[in-house]
C-alpha cells in the first residue's frame, strides 16, 4: 500500500536546521510512523533564507498577529516568513497532504502555545501561533494537524493516524 504523504517540520526527522546547527529528533514519537506516512519536510526559516546557525526568533507584540523579530538583534523578519508562508502553503498543494507535524512551541512552526513577548521581554499570558503554521491552517483548516508533544500520548497518535487515513480516503485536500 502507497504511503500517505504527510508534512513534518524538517527538525523532527533529525535534519540538522535549527538556528544552532543542531536537529529536534523526535524518534519515539515520528519513528512509529514510519510504516505509514512519506515525509514531506518543510524548515520555513531555512526556506526562507535565514541560514544555519543563524539568530534565534521569537515573536513579538500581539498575540493574534505577531511580528517575528530577532530575539538580540530585533531584525524584523515578519513579511519575509509571511509572504514565503503563503507561496510554501499554495506550492504544497501538489503533494496532497493528509496531514502534517509541526514542531511545538516554535515561531515559525507552533501550532498552539508558542510565547508572544511585549516589547520589554515578558510574555503576554495568551500565546501565539508560529507563521508558517498560522499560513497552513488558514489555507487547509481541515487537514488534521499536531505537534510532537501532543503525539507523545498513544491515544492522541491513534486518533492522529486515523484522521489521516480518512483525509487520504478522501485524497487529501
Ligand atoms: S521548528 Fe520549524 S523553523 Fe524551526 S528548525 Fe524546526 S522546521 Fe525549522
Amino acid at each position: 500500500m502507497d504511503k500517505i504523504p504527510v508534512g513534518i517540520s524538517s527538525c523532527l526527522i533529525g535534519e540538522e536546521v535549527r538556528w544552532n546547527g543542531g536537529h529536534k529528533h523526535a524518534g519515539e514519537v515520528v519513528d512509529t510512523f514510519g510504516g505509514i506516512f512519506r515525509w514531506v519536510p518543510v524548515c520555513p526559516e531555512v526556506e526562507v533564507g535565514m541560514g544555519v546557525p543563524r539568530e534565534a526568533v521569537g515573536l513579538y507584540g500581539s498575540p493574534d498577529q505577531p511580528l517575528m523579530l530577532g530575539n538580540e538583534s530585533q531584525t524584523d523578519w515578519t513579511a519575509g516568513m509571511n509572504d514565503f508562508s503563503l507561496l510554501r502553503v499554495k506550492e504544497l498543494e501538489a503533494e496532497n497532504l493528509c496531514g502534517f507535524i509541526f514542531k511545538s512551541k516554535s515561531p515559525s512552526c507552533g501550532v498552539r502555545d508558542v510565547p508572544v513577548y511585549k516589547a520589554h521581554g515578558s510574555r503576554h499570558s495568551q500565546p501565539g501561533r508560529g507563521l508558517f503554521a498560522a499560513a497552513f491552517l488558514k489555507c487547509h483548516p481541515l487537514i488534521p494537524v499536531a505537534d510532537e508533544e501532543e503525539l507523545r500520548d498513544l491515544k492522541t497518535r491513534e486518533n492522529f493516524i486515523a484522521r489521516v487515513r480518512q483525509a487520504s480516503a478522501g485524497d487529501g485536500v
